[in-house]
């Protein structure tokens, strides 16, 4: 039987597509990644099969408009999505998650950009020709921007670079947790365009998609983490890698106008852990009813302390799913302060709820649901992974909210 919607289409009063796309991933999830799922995190291997399936349900192309081919959703719609997917496989979704970038960002997202003409048209391009590769050959796209320093938390421009050469660029760098390193066909690299005479600068980022089979890329050392195992998160190096021109994922200046403008960009991590949040309850609701398979039918949900348990998660629950809906139904290009902390707030609380809400199952339900045998063990370690995702840590989105809820922008004590 497949699961009830996390977000039921009528009482949320999702649109069409909303309904039809979340059913969509959800019938994949439930049907087909729910099961593959341990073996990609047994083995820490990428989830090459739901990528197959994700590919014939049309699901690479989610976010790539209606004209290219793809079902146009924006960002909301993406999102719930995503959280039917991540109740089933976190890495599957987590790295859908890098694959859908690369279409949402250069598509409806740079539609409310102000481009110039010929930035407009050049991006129109460039569109025909990555959009066409995923629709048509059902290519995989990634987005390695971290590189252990502080550029990927937005303090600093990055430290891989693009030199100018004939016909495109000449790329020099290393990516660290890279997720589909060896998997994805181009990987969509944001590196610092390095102009002659001029120090090197964020507002000069250039976002490319470096083919996987280029000369020069190489994906280095071993993949053995607590959590999100099958995202094959490895190291990307770059060794002077020819990119052509046509590469470009956005024009020049473009990534750090979408950076500066759209802040919402950096809430696509969080769909993965509000899916795990979802999963952790569920569970927990079934084992304690004595309904998950491969258990014996012993319920426990007489005791007085499991439903105070349940009770209390389903509390944590339908706050993050509440804040979570509103903030990702409000993401827009220039938000209000009030929107862009009310963001920042949401990323917190779901990173945090998912894991706490996974301690909470395994503390209510026993020693016996957290055998390797059962899901809840691998939400718990996946749940783990979600406030360390830069930019928008735990840490920094506290950071954030704490001075820019009491600096205006500008404001200094001296
Ligand atoms: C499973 C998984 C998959 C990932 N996939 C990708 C991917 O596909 N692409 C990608 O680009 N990255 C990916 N990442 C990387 C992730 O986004 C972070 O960049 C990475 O976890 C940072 O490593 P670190 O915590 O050691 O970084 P550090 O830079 O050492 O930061 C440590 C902590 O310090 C805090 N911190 C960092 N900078 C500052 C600062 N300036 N001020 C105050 N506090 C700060 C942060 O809270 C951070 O959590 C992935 C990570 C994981 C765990």
């Amino acid at each position: 039987m497949t699961d009830a919607p996390i977000f039921d289409p009528h009482a949320w009063k999702l649109t069409e597509l909303e309904t039809e796309l979340t059913a969509r991933a959800r019938k994949l999830g439930k049907e087909k990644f729910a099961d593959r799922a341990e073996t990609w995190d047994r083995e820490a291997t990428f989830p090459i099969e739901n990528y197959k399936d994700m590919y014939e349900a049309g699901l690479l192309g989610i976010c790539i408009p209606e004209s290219h081919g793809g079902f146009g959703a924006g960002m909301r719609a993406y999102c719930l999505s995503a959280a039917e997917i991540g109740r089933y496989c976190g890495s599957t979704a987590l790295t859908w998650n890098m694959h859908i970038c690369s279409t949402l960002w250069t598509g409806t997202l740079a539609d409310e950009l102000e481009l110039s003409a010929e930035q407009r048209s050049r991006h129109e391009q460039g569109r025909a020709h990555h959009y066409g590769r995923i629709v048509k050959e059902g290519a995989i796209y990634s987005q390695p921007f971290s590189e252990g320093g502080a550029a990927a938390a937005g303090f600093q421009p990055f430290s891989t670079q693009a030199r100018a050469t004939e016909g495109g660029y000449i790329v020099s760098g290393k990516k660290i947790f890279a997720s589909l390193a060896g998997h994805a066909d181009y990987y969509g690299v944001l590196c610092t365009h390095i102009i002659e005479g001029k120090k090197p600068s964020r507002s000069d980022t250039l976002y490319l998609a470096v083919p996987a089979d280029a000369d020069g890329v190489k994906v280095v050392g071993d993949w053995d983490p607590l959590g999100m195992r099958g995202t094959v998160s490895r190291t990307l190096l770059f060794e002077d890698v020819f990119v052509p021109a046509t590469e470009e994922l956005m024009p020049q200046g473009v990534y750090f106008q979408a950076a500066s403008n759209w802040p919402h960009m950096f809430l696509t991590l969080s769909p993965t852990y509000m899916g795990i949040s979802q999963a952790a309850y569920d569970f927990t609701v079934s084992y304690l009813r004595g309904e998950v398979p491969g258990t014996p039918p012993v319920k426990r949900r007489m005791y007085p302390t499991k439903q105070i348990a349940v009770a209390e998660m389903r509390v944590k629950l339908e706050a993050a799913k509440s804040l979570w809906f509103q903030a990702i139904s409000e993401a827009q290009c220039k938000p209000s302060k009030e929107q862009v902390l009310r963001a920042y707030a949401t990323n917190h609380l779901i990173m945090e709820t998912a894991n706490d809400l996974c301690r909470l199952a395994i503390r209510t339900c026993g020693g016996q649901s957290m055998l390797k045998s059962l899901p809840l063990e691998r939400l718990y370690r996946d749940s783990r992974c979600g406030s360390l995702m830069l930019p928008w840590t735990a840490e920094l989105c506290l950071d954030r909210i704490g001075r820019e809820a009491l600096y205006e922008p500008g404001e200094t004590d001296d």
